[in-house]
């Protein structure tokens, strides 16, 4: 099987010295294992994370090994009695073509769903649950209230947007081009989208004045920066900040503001600022999918893919999403 290694850990944006191509024999499954052909591959950006050496909440990534993630399998041959053949399954493997996995690892999805497997990567997986959980259990959001969110054209943005207007609030975009923001604001349920590519802090603060009157009351944070310093000011006292991400610092944590730029608003305006990781939630999968399955299966949910074809092209597709190329969920078709 074909597989994508990590060559070297970078310093700043991934290149290709980062990749390497590699082939490997496959044993047959052992009992309790299946032999899976890998679908999708889902680009995440705490991958970028993972490349460093030091331990985080997930363990870094090997030299010389296999990268990893979400991905959608099929099982070709089963040494496990709860699989079968032609089984789909959402499942952590390889950036690669085929893997044996421990079936216990697997989880079958519904045949017959009306969603697309795919979408068990997205508004149905990871970054949906963390938009759900974002939203609800850290911000605690509620009807009448002014949200803003960060990256709102993204996997997780683009769910916690719309999620926050079923809600009843009113929902301001942040996201890093014209085409981005006129898509958040036609499919993804902001009331309005700001463009920050380009812009000083101070200009993107005062337009988000203007399109939040009332000031904001919660900030879904996906990605520090310049976003996060505009974003600040107009924090209403005792507002909330679900602390999902900063992406504008994975590759150059060195561009961060001055600590008092951030601490001091903070303290200023009373805020609650709350970090927090999916995974520790997963007792809550359940809740999540109750709400919004009907709500996608009704059509009142729209997600939007960025898919790249092969194997190869999963290198250049992760570094496009770090840059902001990506739209919606940066997804690989292996086959
Ligand atoms: P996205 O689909 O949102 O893709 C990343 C986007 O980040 C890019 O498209 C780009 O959008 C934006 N971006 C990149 N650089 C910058 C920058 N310098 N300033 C502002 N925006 C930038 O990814 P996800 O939805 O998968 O993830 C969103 C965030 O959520 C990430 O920070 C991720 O790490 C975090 N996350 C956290 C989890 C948790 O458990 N805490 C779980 C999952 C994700 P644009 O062009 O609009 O700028």
């Amino acid at each position: 099987s074909r597989e994508i290694q990590l060559a070297a850990r970078p310093t700043g944006l991934p290149g290709p010295e980062t990749f390497r191509l590699a082939e490997r024999e496959l044993p047959p499954p052992s009992q309790g294992e299946v032999l899976v052909q890998i679908r999708w591959l889902s680009l995440d950006p705490y991958m970028r994370g993972r490349m460093h050496e030091g331990k985080s909440y997930v363990e870094p990534f090997r030299l010389n090994e296999a990268l990893d993630g979400g991905v959608i399998a099929e099982v070709i041959e089963s040494a496990d009695p709860g699989f079968a053949p032609g089984d789909l399954a959402l499942a952590h493997g390889p950036w690669g073509e085929y893997a044996v996995l421990k079936a216990a690892g697997l989880q079958k999805l519904p045949r017959g769903s009306r969603v697309p497997p795919q979408a068990f990567l997205s508004v149905l997986g990871m970054p949906g649950m963390t938009a759900w959980t974002g939203l609800n259990r850290i911000a605690a959001a509620k009807a009448g209230e002014t949200i803003v969110v960060s990256s709102a054209a993204g996997a997780v943005g683009s769910l916690a947007a719309q999620l926050a207007r079923e809600k009843g609030l009113r929902v301001i975009g942040v996201a890093g081009s014209p085409e981005k923001c006129a898509q958040a604001v036609a499919d993804f349920g902001c009331d309005a989208c700001l463009d920050h590519r380009g812009k000083e802090v101070k200009q993107l603060s005062k337009e988000i004045a203007e399109a939040a009157p009332h000031g904001v009351d919660i900030y879904f944070e996906n990605v520090g920066g310049t976003t996060l310093q505009a974003v600040l000011p107009r924090m209403n006292n005792f507002g909330r900040i679900a602390l999902c991400g900063a992406i504008a610092w994975y590759n150059d944590p060195s561009a961060a503001p001055p600590a008092s730029h951030v601490w001091l608003p903070i303290i200023q305006k009373r805020l609650r600022v709350e970090g927090f990781i999916v995974s520790d939630h997963v007792a809550f999968r359940g809740d999540f999918l109750s709400e919004v399955v009907p709500l996608v299966e009704a059509g009142k949910i729209l997600w939007h893919e960025t898919v790249a074809e092969g194997l190869d092209a999963a290198p250049e597709a992760f570094v496009g999403l770090l840059e902001g190329r990506s739209r919606g969920k940066q997804l690989v078709r292996i086959r």
